[in-house]
């Protein structure tokens, strides 16, 4: 394997202690998960004492202040090494809520949430998606409208990752009705408050441990120092931070591939057939190279970005290039890891028949990979 050159001491240093949390914590734990369908409270106040969840959030509000996104990029790496729901239950939280809420928010807010939030007392998600599309945010349906002190919501979400457990969700509304992506407003609303009740835990092909819930809005009362950013700059604001979430889901995207196909190296070199290692034939060694060689290749133009994205100079256009790449270079590789698996590639107790399942979402989700397409070509002008 090519030797990586973007990380110095501390980056390994922290991705040791990522690591250990994932062998000892994560790891064992992966059959219970599936079947408690989110990773429970104990693992996120460990993460959270681990100094993990608050690598965006200033030391003022209990967060670590990595003020480098390789921080945020190693910590997905390692746990993408578990599974790709644990990788995105705790990215959701430290590397796409946290933005919005150490970026948007008054200094009221910042220490309302803050606090729990790097502690892992306080799990956040972000609900863009409904029922009716997400792929096109500007026609979402959710209303806000104003009422007294505040504001009344109603409406519903889907697909929402950290759903049905989240103490906060980051939740997008129309406030000017009729005025598309120049009317839209987020809004930070609490679990409990009346009228906002989690739907059922959604069964999906893959990562049954991920908590991926539909969530409803029935006159649900948010007071006004819950809205996060300006009235009617809500999209503006899902825009400028989803260049982060879609290199987070590039890096998280690689780093799951190439692990699988580490433990796929392995295995080739020990399953026989005639009498063979089955990695000696010919057409798998060339398989595996030619593996290989795109997961290298991919890393080198990730890391390209996880630089540019530490220093600031990330364009959303480029983070879209990422995603949709990762995506299907990790979907190429994961589908020749299982053929090689064989008969035992398609049982759900080897990890990689599940990891093959989990990724399939990756193409479609934190914008599709059409969507990515679609950015991509405006920029060339078509
Ligand atoms: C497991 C999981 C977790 C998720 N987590 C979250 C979350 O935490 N928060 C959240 O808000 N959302 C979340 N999502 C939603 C995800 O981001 C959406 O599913 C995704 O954006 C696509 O939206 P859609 O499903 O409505 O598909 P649609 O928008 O209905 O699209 C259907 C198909 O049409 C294609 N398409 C749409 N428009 C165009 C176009 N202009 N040109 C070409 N093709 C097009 C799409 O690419 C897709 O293939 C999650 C989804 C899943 C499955």
């Amino acid at each position: 394997m090519t030797t990586r050159t973007i990380f110095n001491a501390e980056h390994d240093a922290f991705r040791e202690s990522a690591a250990a949390f994932v062998d000892r914590s994560v790891m064992p734990r992966m059959e219970e998960l599936a079947g408690l369908h989110h990773h429970p409270s104990e693992m996120w106040l460990e993460a959270g004492a681990q100094g993990f969840l608050g690598l965006d959030v200033p030391a003022a509000y209990g967060g670590s202040e990595a003020g480098d996104w390789r921080f945020n990029a190693v910590l997905a790496e390692e746990l993408s090494r578990a599974s790709v729901a644990t990788s995105s239950a705790f990215g959701i939280h430290y590397d796409v809520c946290a933005p919005y809420l150490v970026e948007l928010t008054t200094e009221e807010q910042r220490q309302r949430w803050l606090p729990g939030f790097c502690s892992g007392e306080l799990v956040t998600a972000i609900g863009m998606t409904e029922p009716s599309g997400g792929s096109d945010l500007a026609a979402l349906k959710t209303t806000a409208r104003p009422e007294g002190d505040g504001w009344v919501l109603n409406g519903s979400k889907t697909f929402i990752t950290n759903g049905s457990t989240a103490d906060l969700v980051i939740i997008a509304a129309s406030t000017t009705p009729g005025a598309g992506s120049r009317g839209i407003s987020l809004f930070a609303v609490e679990k409990g408050t009346p009228g906002f009740e989690p739907g059922r835990v959604l069964d999906k092909i893959g990562q049954p441990e991920a908590d991926t819930a539909e969530l409803f809005l029935t006159d649900v009362h948010v007071p006004a120092e819950n809205m996060i950013g300006e009235l009617d700059q809500g999209f503006i604001h899902m825009m400028e931070n989803l260049a982060q979430e879609r290199i987070g889901a590039a890096v998280a995207n690689i780093a799951h591939a190439r692990a699988i196909l580490d433990e796929t190296l392995v295995y080739v070199k020990e399953r026989t057939a005639f009498g063979k290692p089955v990695g000696s034939f010919q057409h798998n060694a060339f398989l595996l190279a030619d593996m290989v060689t795109r997961a290298e290749v991919t890393q080198a133009y990730v890391d390209q970005q996880i630089v540019a994205h530490a220093e600031g100079r990330l364009s959303a256009v480029d983070a879209a290039k990422s995603k949709w790449w990762t995506a299907d270079v990790q979907g190429d590789i994961l589908d020749a890891c299982v053929q090689l698996y064989g008969g035992y590639g398609f049982m759900r107790e080897y990890r990689v028949a599940r990891a093959w399942a989990d990724a399939r979402v990756t193409r479609i989700w934190a914008g599709s990979n059409e969507i990515m397409k679609l950015i991509i070509s405006r920029d060339l002008g078509l």
